[in-house]
């Protein structure tokens, strides 16, 4: 079956790809839309990040090359024999997430760490034989559109989990990524009355605006800080760092009020030099969030078919397979209005 396969950096190719046999304990999911992530983006233009290349992952046994895509939702064709609770035709939406399974449910993250489409055959392909704890049912009125929005959505219900937000908070959100506008959408659906968003783009400001942001800043034209201190005079309550750079670290402490909460949801491509002494002046506490467990991506499931989380906003483009590397990973790379770009895969709505 045709397949978006990671080789290396810059080298994702289409290719034949044989599906590995169904485990007993594994769901066949028919694949029907596939969303392109940071992370997948960042191991086309740098990686290897974490794919393992030398040495095979430990908890999926596997390593490059394989097939990318780790954002995604089907139908079930086929269960395997000790499989409960699901049968074919089921629509599902896949959390990607692999862990050894030995730690309480919230710390579940925090117990190894692979990704099913980034340690081990994904989403960007035909079918998945993904195990059947990974496998969530999609109620109505959801699409399988909206299936392959839930994994970077869980994303940021997590983060808003981790900052201990609450109603009429004032918010500042530094970068407005795909998971940046995410965090802004979960933000004001979990009760923020001020969102501030920051970026060096129009653009993507333009679309934080549209998605929920009641306030956004340049951080090119201005000083970032200084402008949060006019709309919120003590500082934000809460502040997500999701540019993953030194400035915006430092601001996000900066611009956030004594004992209010910093949360850091980007990955950090290299180390910052830093003196933690800002803290200790500024009286922030500072946390970090890491993908999901699995009952947020219950809970973000069952938020969007709730109608209370609207995520969709964040979806700027489809695109067939064969296109993957032109319209989907260079678009990414080179063009600022675009946030999440879907794969089509069977298509089915
Ligand atoms: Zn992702």
């Amino acid at each position: 079956m045709k397949a978006a396969v990671w080789h290396g950096k810059k080298d994702m190719r289409i290719e034949d790809r044989e599906l590995r046999e169904l485990k007993d304990t594994e769901v066949k999911v028919k694949v029907a839309w596939a969303g392109i992530c940071g992370s997948d983006l960042h191991e086309y233009e740098h990686g290897p990040i974490t794919v393992p290349v030398e040495e095979k992952e430990p908890l999926t046994n596997d390593k490059a090359p394989f097939t990318f895509g780790h954002e995604f939702a089907g139908v079930v064709e086929e269960v395997g024999a000790n499989v409960k609770g699901f049968k074919p035709g089921d629509r599902v939406a896949v959390n990607p997430t692999l862990t050894y399974g030995n730690k309480p449910e919230g710390l579940d993250i925090y117990d190894g760490f692979a990704f099913i489409g980034l340690h081990t055959d994904g989403g960007f392909t035909e079918y998945a034989n993904v195990p059947a704890t990974n496998v969530f049912h999609l109620p109505e009125p959801l699409t399988l559109q909206d299936g392959a929005v839930v994994e970077p959505t869980a994303v940021a219900v997590q983060a808003i989990k981790e900052s201990e937000m609450s109603f009429g908070d004032t918010v500042a959100v530094f970068g407005a990524g795909p998971i940046g506008l995410l965090t802004i959408i979960a933000a004001k659906a979990a009760g923020a009355t001020t969102i501030i968003a920051l970026d060096l783009s129009e653009t993507r400001l333009e679309k934080a605006k549209d998605l929920g942001a009641t306030h956004c800043i340049n951080s090119g034209d201005s000083d970032p800080v200084k402008e949060i201190f006019e709309i919120a005079q003590e500082g934000v309550d809460v502040s997500f760092e999701v540019a993953g750079v030194e400035p915006t670290f430092r601001q996000s402490i900066e611009a956030t009020k004594p004992r209010g909460m910093m949360v850091i949801v980007s990955i950090f491509s290299k180390p910052i030099e830093w003196n933690p002494f800002q803290l200790t002046g500024k009286g922030v506490r500072i946390t970090s969030s890491a993908a999901y467990s699995p009952s947020t991506f219950q809970q973000t499931i069952d938020l969007m078919a709730a109608g209370q989380l609207k995520p969709q906003g964040v979806i700027t483009d489809q695109i067939e397979l064969d296109d993957i590397v032109e319209k989907g990973f260079e678009a990414l790379s080179n063009d600022k209005s675009q946030a999440k770009i879907l794969v089509e895969l069977s298509g089915e709505k």
